[in-house]
């Protein structure tokens, strides 16, 4: 595999030149399996991990057919139609067909809910070679009657498993009637389950499926890190991770948009620069939040699912799964928003009691045991946690306050230092506050054993 290049693949020179000024100096490993294929005009099932050049592998062989054959039409009929599970995800795709094939002349468009149809109307009457959509959307443009699918000669599924699962699988029927059933069709996926294996075959003729990787795996370059976190104590938790542990970016992921909605405001009001992006706020705000976030003009971008697929953020270092996924797929997904591209990343969890037998699904699922770690405490000159005191609502705080007070040191005496704790470099990098020392002790050990 190590002597293929683009070229050897057999991709025009034009597009080698783009791939090199991007720094492409390679395929990835599912792009040198499924590039020739796909030029063959075979259908393919692909699973590659997250982060390692799915888009670039449907992208590129369709870049180099379009270019090969021009549409002779003068409005461009839809020749590829890649289908996505979220309006991020299609605008992405979009942008990378626009960065692969800047000088292959071949028109793409993204449509997808939440902004206004017109605009998407205006641009459709020109055609369009490459249509990438959200299947709502798509369904309601060609409603309209302003979207043909009558010469589509593929049909990529992008995030497949989750377009072949229940909340999608009716729209994607619907579609494939209204395309040609000589077609090419690609299916690719991080993630892939029993479930849809059947749908996949179907949707397909003779597929090659294509393993890059190990099944529902994370990419080797993710450190993954679970901790035992109460769920009150998740809030207080995370805001001081953050400012103490010098972290710049951060993804966090919530399960529910007002969780994300409340993670971002204790941040906030710590004066912590976040965002939030869920189903509940206007695309115009959720593409903003996304972009400031790729600009580095905020430090947290606090996100429900809708955002732990696809998204590509340059070299972003962590992801922090502030509440379990209970969907052990989204785990793979949520942790490949970090390690992208063969760079190193971390993906820390919080697990509270009630969300272990969670956990032990996503461990069936990447077949990995996920060792649940005490929580980093932080103890001041006298040897008391600080982490999460001002975090504890009335009673609890006085508790905690009575049951130091025992120990408290006389004043004017100089505090009793403990020995350090021997550092595990694989930890979040240490907090730094004058007179507060890290301490990887907690003051509550996580409950033996799993639930469920
Ligand atoms: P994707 O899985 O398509 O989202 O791609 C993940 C990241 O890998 C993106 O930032 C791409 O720009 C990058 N990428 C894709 N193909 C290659 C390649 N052959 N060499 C280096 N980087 C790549």
């Amino acid at each position: 595999m190590s002597s293929v290049s683009f070229a050897s693949l057999g991709l025009n020179s034009q597009l080698q030149q783009t791939l090199q000024a991007l720094g492409y100096s390679k395929p990835t490993s599912i792009q040198a399996q499924a590039i020739e294929p796909a030029l063959a005009g075979d259908d393919l099932i692909a699973e590659a991990q997250t982060g390692t050049g799915k888009t670039a592998a449907f992208a590129l062989p369709l870049l180099h057919r379009f270019n090969a054959v021009p549409t002779a039409e003068k409005v461009r009929p839809v020749r590829a139609l890649v289908l996505a599970p979220t309006r991020e995800l299609a605008i992405q795709i979009k942008e990378s067909f626009f960065e692969y094939g800047a000088a292959q002349g071949v028109r793409t468009v993204a449509v997808f809910g939440g902004v206004r149809m017109d605009t998407q109307m205006h641009q459709m009457r020109r055609g369009t070679d490459v249509l990438v959509a959200t299947p709502g959307r798509l369904l309601d443009l060609i409603a309209q009657g302003e979207i043909s699918l009558q010469q589509v000669e593929t049909l990529v599924l992008d995030e497949a498993d989750r377009m072949l699962d229940l909340g999608f699988i009716n729209d994607i029927k619907q579609l494939v009637k209204k395309i040609p059933a000589r077609r090419q069709t690609w299916l690719f996926s991080a993630t892939f389950g029993p479930a849809v294996e059947k749908l996949a075959r179907e949707l397909t003729t003779e597929a090659r499926w294509f393993k890059a990787h190990k099944r529902n795996s994370a990419a080797q370059s993710v450190q993954q890190i679970t901790y035992a976190v109460d769920n009150r104590d998740k809030a207080q938790a995370l805001r001081y991770m953050i400012s103490n542990g010098g972290w710049k970016q951060v993804m966090v992921f919530a399960r529910t948009k007002k969780r994300a909605d409340m993670v971002t405001e204790h941040l906030q009001d710590a004066g912590i620069s976040a965002a939030a992006i869920h189903g509940d706020k206007k695309q115009r705000e959720r593409m903003q939040a996304l972009e400031q976030f790729k600009s580095g003009g905020i430090r947290i971008l606090v996100a429900t699912d809708v955002a732990a697929r696809g998204l590509d953020i340059e070299a972003l270092p962590r992801v922090v799964n502030y509440d379990v996924p209970q969907q052990a797929e989204a785990y793979v997904h949520r942790i490949g928003r970090t390690g992208r591209a063969g760079s190193s990343g971390q993906a820390i969890t919080f697990v509270s009691p009630d969300e272990r037998s969670f956990l032990a699904e996503i461990e069936t699922l990447i077949k990995r045991v996920l060792k649940l770690k005490p929580l980093p405490a932080l103890k001041d000159d006298q040897g008391q946690s600080v982490l999460f005191e001002d975090a504890m609502p009335g009673k609890r705080a006085r508790a905690a306050k009575q049951s130091r007070g025992v120990q408290k040191t006389p004043p004017g005496t100089k505090p009793k230092q403990k020995k350090a704790v021997a550092q595990d470099n694989s930890e979040p990098e240490p907090p730094r506050k004058p007179g507060i020392r890290p301490s990887l002790l907690s003051t509550r050990s996580p409950k033996k054993g799993r639930k469920g």
